[in-house]
């Protein structure tokens, strides 16, 4: 699918395997996912741009890269936590915004409760962070609300996607480009992704 990028190295299928397992518990699901989090992010930053710099060794001069913008992640609350931690220990100086969205149970469209980004997104890298992209309902709105205050260099990390949620992504910011360790078979009628894993906020915080 353009503009996906399923990452199937195998510890990250390995790891994902675990997770999608009924009988692990809370504790597990924390450790295994934020692994996955940080194996995922290699790849999903493997294009970020960078600028040449001059750099002094204790024996000479040498040309180097320094990332050529500031990052921040954007994790969508609850699940995206999930991921935050381990990708802060390898982009220790990222910024973090948060998105609080909710689906509404009977229509499953998203709603926010709390939204804290920091000013002139257009200048930095923005790593989406959403775990399950199943409608696409939540991602969307998300991804309008960073692209209205300006943010241009996005991109959105999952766990698990449905087709659906994709298409649904696709249509709205055809540009963004989107890293997930499975593209799953489909939707059941209450927007879960089947096989899926559950409710990923459910599983991780134990609720
Ligand atoms: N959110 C989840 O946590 N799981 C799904 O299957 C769909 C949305």
């Amino acid at each position: 699918m353009k503009g996906v990028t399923v990452i199937t190295h195998p510890l990250v299928q390995h790891n994902l395997t675990r997770l999608r397992d009924q009988r692990t518990q809370p504790q597990e699901f924390r450790r295994l996912l934020g692994e996955i989090a940080s194996l995922m992010l290699y790849e999903a930053t493997r294009n970020f741009a960078v600028r040449p710099v001059s750099t002094r060794t204790p024996l000479a001069v040498t040309r180097g890269f320094h990332l050529k913008r500031e990052v921040v992640l954007v994790p969508v609350l609850r699940a995206g936590l999930g991921m935050l931690d381990s990708i802060l220990q390898l982009i220790p100086n990222a910024r973090v915004g948060f998105i609080g969205l909710k689906r509404e149970e009977t229509t499953l469209r998203a709603q926010f409760y709390h939204k804290s980004l920091p000013k002139n997104l257009g200048r930095f890298e923005v790593i989406l962070i959403d775990p399950m992209l199943a409608t696409g309902g939540s991602a969307v709105a998300a991804m309008d609300l960073l692209a209205g205050q300006g943010a241009k260099h996005v991109r959105l990390v999952n766990l698990v996607a449905a087709p659906e949620g994709i298409r649904r992504v696709r249509k709205s910011h055809p540009k963004l480009p989107i890293f997930t360790a499975a593209v799953d078979r489909g939707l059941n009628d209450r927007g879960y992704i089947l096989p899926g894993l559950g409710d990923a906020g459910d599983r991780l915080f134990g609720t």
